[in-house]
């Protein structure tokens, strides 16, 4: 299907990004992010709270230089409430290695924090509801770098419906607070795809370079 038909078929060209408030209003307490993440626990404002086995907030530094954003919980993620686990949790594990970070040096989180049946694209109406708690973990955690993983994260992120291949190799800016932000291919697909690995490569090289 072509990509643009594809987007439309799934109602993506609605998709709206609520920015989050402009950092400098944000007041950064444990209080703040504790309370986020109780209420990402006990939320119910999609059906896919039905399905879940817990929640998946995101997990890693408060004070990351690098924030890493994928699409959302798979099995594995539902199971253990942590997001990239899995083969391709530990795929990303040995990516982010080979540029000289440890998962704990960053923070790591989805777009959609309960798994979508059978692994299926995030639906319209899921996102809309979803996305404010990721734009406020964005600002509460004021990352110097955000890194999206995957086609959906990234056009999510950066409103735009081109595709993943030609948003690579550059650096764009998240809405208004204009954090830098890079995107590279999903651990997923390059599992699927090991071909693409080399390209991937060449990504991280790149965000290993911005971040130094
Ligand atoms: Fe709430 Fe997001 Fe889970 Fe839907 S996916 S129930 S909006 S936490």
């Amino acid at each position: 299907m072509p990509h643009n038909a594809y987007l439309s078929a799934l109602g993506l060209e609605n998709w709206q990004l609520r920015e989050a408030p402009p950092l400098e209003q944000v007041t950064t307490t444990s209080t703040d992010w504790d309370a986020l993440k109780a209420r990402v626990a006990h939320c119910t404002a999609c059906a896919l709270h039905q399905g879940r086995t817990q929640a998946v907030f995101g997990v890693g530094n408060r004070h990351p230089k690098l924030m890493i954003i994928g699409e959302a919980p798979g099995f594995y993620e539902d199971q253990q409430g942590e997001p990239f686990v899995g083969r391709a949790g530990q795929l990303l594990t040995a990516m982010l290695r080979a540029i000289g970070l440890q998962r704990q040096d960053v923070f790591i989180a989805n777009i959609l924090k309960c798994r979508p049946p059978n692994n299926r694209d995030p639906q319209v109406s899921e996102v809309s509801a979803c996305t404010p708690f990721l734009t406020q973990q964005i600002a509460l955690l004021q990352p110097q770098q955000l890194l999206a993983v995957g086609r959906i994260a990234a056009q999510f992120l950066l409103q735009q419906k081109t595709s993943l291949e030609s948003l690579r190799q550059k650096q764009h800016a998240y809405g208004d607070s204009q954090i830098p932000l890079l995107v590279t291919y999903h651990p997923a697909y390059l599992l699927r795809n090991p071909a693409d690995k080399a390209k991937a490569w060449q990504d991280w090289k790149l965000l290993a370079r911005l971040l130094s």
